[in-house]
Parts: structure tokens; C-alpha cells; sequence
């Protein structure tokens, strides 16, 4: 096996979820793209270097310092969806039934891997949810729901624990993603129609 195979194979294999198999068809696929193709998916690849922007806000993807989400005023602000991840905030819009507004946590409570609340977005969420308060005052408020759509796993679970722990102080409504999504699972990989049941069944 050529080392420029064997590298590159190596290199796919440490994305989260791939094997050293499907690298080794993932290599093999883009042997058969065209060069200019190669130099552009490269071109990309380089480009993350220099790292993508993140919604001052939310913290999902963004050109701009507001991502697409914040910055839709048809989007119901009175709902904030907690997530680990871009790629669940993803899979969420995929379904099309929500119509709210997103925090990317940035991971999972998970003291194994050193993953403290503290390295999470919490504090950002808090003063989030302090400020929809804050301009909410003036009688007919909205009331605020936070939706915890953490991972259905051990992660998850605990972090959205904690959160309902540290929210409860704000009195703000908080609700989980309905049972349903098997235990252990990731919120990415479960299918369309099983992710809006768990939403409209949220409680
Ligand atoms: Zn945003």
C-alpha cells in the first residue's frame, strides 16, 4: 500500500464514526475525483485552519456575528433549544418542525474526559435567559421555554440534569425531548419522524 494512501486513510479514520473501513473507501472514492475537485475539497479542508465563525449568540455556524437563526424575526423567540452540538442543531432543522431558537452547549458534561460545566456554554446560556427576562418585563410576556435536547446518553443525561438544576433559580420553563429516542443514542444519527415526535411530545 502507497504511504500517501495508507496517511490519508489514517487521517479519515480519525473522524468521529468512521472506521479505518469506510476511511479506506472514503480514500478510494476521491481517488477517482477529478484533480481540480481534490484541490477544492482541499482548499475547504485548509480553510477550517483559520477557524469558521460562531453565532455571538447561539454559537451555531455563522458567516456573520448573528447566524441565520437569530437573525430570522419569524423565528418564536420565546424558545431556546439546548444542544451539544452544531451537528444536533443540524439534525433538528433537518425535521423542520421547529421553529425556535438554538445554544450550541459545545459537548456533554462528561468528568471522565475532563469535561466540566464549566467548559460548556452555560454562563453565555444563563445570561441568555437573565436577558430575556430583563426585556420581557413590560406585562404580556411571552414565558420563555428552554427545550434540554441533549444526547439520550449518560452525557446527556447529566448535562441536562445540571441544567434543569441550575435553571430552576430562574423560574423559567424547562422541558426535555420525550423518552422514545433510545438510551445511548445521538441525537444526529436518530431519523426525522422520531426526532418530531420527541419534540412534540416534549414535557
Ligand atoms: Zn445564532
Amino acid at each position: 500500500m502507497s504511504l500517501k494512501f495508507k496517511k490519508a486513510v489514517e487521517y479519515f479514520a480519525k473522524l468521529q464514526g468512521v472506521g479505518p473501513r469506510q476511511a479506506t473507501r472514503i480514500v478510494v472514492a476521491l481517488l477517482g475525483w477529478p484533480k481540480e475537485e481534490i484541490a477544492k475539497f482541499s482548499e475547504v479542508v485548509f480553510g477550517l485552519a483559520e477557524g469558521i465563525n460562531l453565532c455571538q449568540d447561539c454559537f451555531n455556524l455563522s458567516e456573520e456575528s448573528k447566524c441565520q437563526v437569530c437573525s430570522d424575526p419569524k423565528r418564536d423567540q420565546s424558545k431556546i433549544c439546548v444542544v451539544e452540538k452544531i451537528t444536533d442543531l443540524g439534525s433538528i432543522e433537518k425535521t423542520g418542525l421547529y421553529r425556535g431558537l438554538y445554544h450550541v452547549l459545545g459537548g456533554a458534561i462528561d468528568p471522565v474526559e475532563g469535561l466540566l460545566p464549566r467548559s460548556l456554554r452555560i454562563k453565555e446560556l444563563l445570561s441568555r435567559v437573565e436577558n430575556f427576562k430583563k426585556n420581557n418585563t413590560n406585562g404580556q410576556t411571552k414565558e420563555l421555554e428552554v427545550i434540554l435536547a441533549t444526547n439520550p446518553n449518560t452525557q446527556g443525561e447529566t448535562t441536562a440534569l445540571y441544567l434543569e438544576e441550575i435553571l430552576r433559580p430562574t423560574a423559567i420553563k424547562t422541558s426535555r425531548l420525550a423518552k422514545g429516542l433510545s438510551s445511548g443514542s445521538y441525537l444526529e444519527y436518530v431519523d426525522s419522524i422520531t426526532l418530531q415526535n420527541a419534540f412534540k411530545n416534549r414535557r
